[in-house]
């Protein structure tokens, strides 16, 4: 596998600030479809592990940097977390994340053009306990034309995937 700066080509991305939320990961060449562009790395903790390293968090605060990989393991990209963490999210993404020996990649869904912001749907859960304003503790400003708002999966979606990003209890 080749990472972002292996050999002498130029590397595939790089983070800087997005109009979506925060930072973001932008594509500096054209990025063939289906290139794992990059490994969504952390510290590797169970899902108790992360309850307890978050539940002090504020509700408001929705950016954590948790993907679940099964129902063993989350990984937690805020401790020893690479760039793969601030690709954001989005509805009408150009990558997505692929789950593959319980290890975590982001590969290209189509080919990418340089400067386009790189982005995966987050997939993340709804749980029965979800308060009446998730949607909009999770809304999603990805301006795609079929943006549905949120980052959470639709409601009527009937089985919920089994990996994907993860957030901490939303409580009130
Ligand atoms: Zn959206």
């Amino acid at each position: 596998m080749s990472t972002a700066s292996s050999g002498t080509r130029r590397p595939m991305f790089r983070v800087r600030r997005s109009k979506v939320h925060g930072l973001g990961v932008f594509a500096l060449r054209r990025i063939r479809k289906g290139t794992r562009i990059v490994e969504y790395l952390g510290d590797r903790v169970s899902h108790r592990e992360a309850d307890r390293r978050y539940e002090q968090k504020t509700t408001d605060d929705n950016h954590t940097f948790l993907f679940i990989v099964d129902r063993g393991i989350v990984i937690d990209a805020g401790v020893n977390g690479n760039d793969a963490r601030f690709i954001n999210h989005g509805c009408d993404p150009n990558c997505e994340s692929v789950t593959e020996d319980r290890r975590v990649f982001v590969e290209a869904l189509r080919t990418i053009q340089p400067g386009e912001e790189l982005k995966y749907d987050y997939s993340i859960g709804r749980a029965k306990d979800d308060p009446p304003d998730v949607d909009v503790v999770f809304a999603c400003h990805c301006s795609a034309e079929q943006c549905r708002g949120t980052m959470l999966w639709p409601a009527k979606r009937p089985k919920p995937r089994k990996s994907g990003r993860r957030r901490q209890r939303v409580r009130k």
